[in-house]
């Protein structure tokens, strides 16, 4: 009975916006009856305007030692609860510097030898989209209204899939996260949506169908059902993250995850898992077993 999440993870120990310690997460997980579980600790933010606010006394150099050290007690967590769990080691992208942001993604997961990765986009243009209402509501009047911040973010997910080619896809519509209970997409941006849908395809990646808009009184779980449906029928599988920043948040809104994959049709729940090699391989699951043990 396989039971995972791969985008979550999150701890205060790493992370000003999360709670608690690595390890309590992981407790935790265990407790839940986790079989597989990811952690994807966000990776730095290099430049000192990607600060966010209860970071201002830090610079981008705290946050690269910040996510090193992260890696390096995730890896002892591995090694001390391997009889218990199965954790992966990854980290949760940026498109941050808007320069060098793909140079920067994959040296860290060379060098670091990450498990995998969860490909997500939180800017447009450079500035950050999910962060405050009244924040997107400014970046899309920048841009030319609503639905060109819809484009010009999926456009933005479409090139970070193709080139960092992520295992785990997150929350692909992260940018309505503040549109309520019934958001919609126009003609426009759906079809770059779509494009979106053909990257991830393309690369074999499988979405993060993610609890943390349910869970906080937002919406509908990520992706909306809509596009659910649309990645079922493009043969894209789904896996399941509780975006958790602290243990108290470990599996919490799964159910709704596993409802919303029900309910679009699918069979079949992906989830990655190291061989007796030490590899990291995706395997899919009846959804009928993807349950806690
Ligand atoms: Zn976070
Ligand atoms: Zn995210």
């Amino acid at each position: 009975m396989p039971w995972f999440s791969y985008h979550g993870g999150h701890s205060g120990e790493f992370c000003r916006h999360a709670k608690g310690d690595l390890e309590a997460v992981v407790q935790r997980a265990i407790a839940a009856g986790f079989s597989h579980y990811g952690l994807s600790e966000h990776i730095a933010r290099y430049r000192s305007e990607d600060l966010f606010p209860e970071e201002r006394d830090l610079t981008p150099d705290d946050l690269i030692t910040t996510f090193e050290a992260y890696v390096v007690r995730a890896r002892q967590l591995q090694t001390k609860y391997e009889d218990q769990i199965d954790l992966l080691v990854g980290f949760e992208t940026e498109r941050l510097p808007p320069g060098d942001w793909a140079t920067r993604m994959r040296e860290t997961r060379a060098r670091l030898r990450i498990d995998y990765i969860v490909g997500s986009v939180h800017d447009v243009e450079g500035l950050v989209i999910d962060y405050k209402p009244e924040h997107t509501a400014s970046v899309a009047e920048r841009v030319g209204g609503v639905e060109e911040l819809h484009v010009r973010y999926f456009d933005a997910l479409t090139e970070l899939v193709s080139e960092l080619r992520p295992e785990v896809v997150g929350h692909i519509d992260l940018i309505r996260k503040f549109e309520g209970e019934n958001p919609v997409f126009g003609a426009r941006a759906w079809r770059h949506l779509e494009g979106t849908l053909e990257a991830v395809r393309s690369v074999g990646g499988v979405l993060d169908v993610n609890a943390a808009t349910r869970r906080r009184g937002l919406g509908p779980v990520y992706p909306l059902p809509a596009i659910l449906e649309r990645a079922r029928a493009m043969g894209i599988g789904v896996t399941l993250g509780d975006d958790g920043h602290g243990a108290h948040d470990v599996g919490v809104g799964l159910d709704a995850c596993m409802a919303a994959i029900s309910a679009a049709g699918y069979r079949e729940v992906s989830y990655l898992a190291h061989d007796r090699s030490g590899r990291v391989e995706l395997r899919r699951a009846p959804i009928e077993d993807v349950r806690p043990r």
